[in-house]
């Protein structure tokens, strides 16, 4: 008996997600915050973790850490959460509890690929609406085609992964109107993006706010949260596996998002290496740069697998979007000190 004759072929035909060693590398492929938790804090929260009791399952109401990003995050009174394994986990999640029979899911791309993966997990068919040559969202396209397909759930990644570009809030809001589903408003680099829908969720009975702390400087514990009205949220606790955020994660996320105003700090620096790194890169000859509100660039360079290897072999590593996205590298904000490595190894690539 072989795979081909019981896996269903549709899982057959995926291409594992890949992600490449990184041992020793200046790792700016992953959009993670480059900088550590202080040390005493560090310490701290390894007495804080010593305590936690590793033989008990966890309290999967997680009520004082609901509470506590519920304040944190500014969630607006009335609205609930649900806690993730990450926010790739509730992505699973929304796509199992709506996908009746034909249901569609819709997405500008290029975009986040865990959509498209998690359409075709749950048999939900899914419905990629091409953004403009420059990356920009064309509203009006899209709103057309929600009429044609009549999408159970839309997500747009706010700002956009992996272009950067974050959408006009009047586009946005245009498609929550029109949209005849849900509407996930993926905010994954709020902290960089200085905008959020999370204050106007009671305004739209369609719409929901999907969270997560990996970028803010967390990814190692995978926590993500999706906030919305309660019968919503109701709804899609059913599916989540039962126990999907540990004892440690809980342990961790309490310690830390006390203290959120030391992640808050790290990514205010990381948006002003942002903008110098940006101008570093539009003098480079040869490399287009495009805005991004997250804390990554998308580059076009004339050859990206070139760059790529020329960027490899010096010891950074970035990721390469190409063929998918023709001769386009994204590249994750580091600390000045690899953002000076990444610039001249870019000066000396092929
Ligand atoms: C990174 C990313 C996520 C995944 O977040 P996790 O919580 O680490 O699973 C979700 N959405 C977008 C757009 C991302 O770029």
């Amino acid at each position: 008996m072989k795979p081909q004759e019981l896996v269903r072929p549709e899982i057959l035909a995926l291409a594992a997600y890949h992600v490449a060693p990184s041992e020793g590398m200046v790792k700016l492929d992953a959009m993670e915050n480059p900088y550590p938790l202080p040390p005493a804090l560090r310490r701290e929260l390894g007495e804080v973790l010593a305590r936690v009791d590793l033989n008990r399952y966890p309290d999967p109401s997680a009520p004082k850490l609901r509470e506590l990003l519920a304040r944190k995050m500014a969630v607006p009174a009335g609205m609930e959460l649900l806690l993730g394994n990450g926010s790739d986990d509730l992505i699973q999640v929304l796509s199992l509890a709506l996908a009746r029979p034909g249901a569609a899911v819709m997405f500008p791309a290029p975009t986040f690929v865990v959509y498209s993966m998690n359409a075709v997990f749950s048999g939900m068919r899914a419905v990629p609406v091409p953004l403009r040559e420059d990356f920009s969202f064309d509203a009006g396209a899209f709103i057309e085609r929600m009429r044609a397909e009549n999408p159970a759930l839309v997500f747009l990644a706010y700002p956009n992964n992996p272009t950067g570009v974050l959408y006009p809030e009047k586009d946005v809001l245009e498609v929550i109107r029109a949209c005849p589903g849900l509407v996930v408003v993926d905010e994954a680099y709020h902290a960089f993006a200085g905008k959020s829908f999370m204050p106007r969720l009671p305004e739209f009975p369609n719409l929901l706010v999907l969270r997560t702390v990996s970028k803010l400087g967390l990814a190692g514990i995978r926590l993500g949260y999706l906030a919305g009205r309660p019968e919503w949220i109701a709804q899609f606790d059913k599916v989540r596996q039962v126990y999907n955020v540990n004892v440690l994660t809980h342990a961790a996320a309490l310690f830390v998002l006390e203290r959120l105003e030391v992640l808050e700090e790290q990514a205010a620096l990381i948006r002003k290496d942002r903008e110098e790194l940006k101008k570093e890169l539009v003098r480079l000859k040869g490399v287009q740069v495009f805005p991004s509100a997250a804390n990554f660039f998308l580059v076009r360079v004339p050859d990206a697998d070139r760059t790529y290897e020329a960027l490899r072999r010096q010891g950074v590593l970035v990721r390469n979007l190409h063929p998918g996205i023709r001769n386009c590298l994204r590249i994750t904000v580091g600390t000045p000190d690899e953002n000076r490595i990444l610039l001249t190894a870019l000066r000396e690539a092929p």
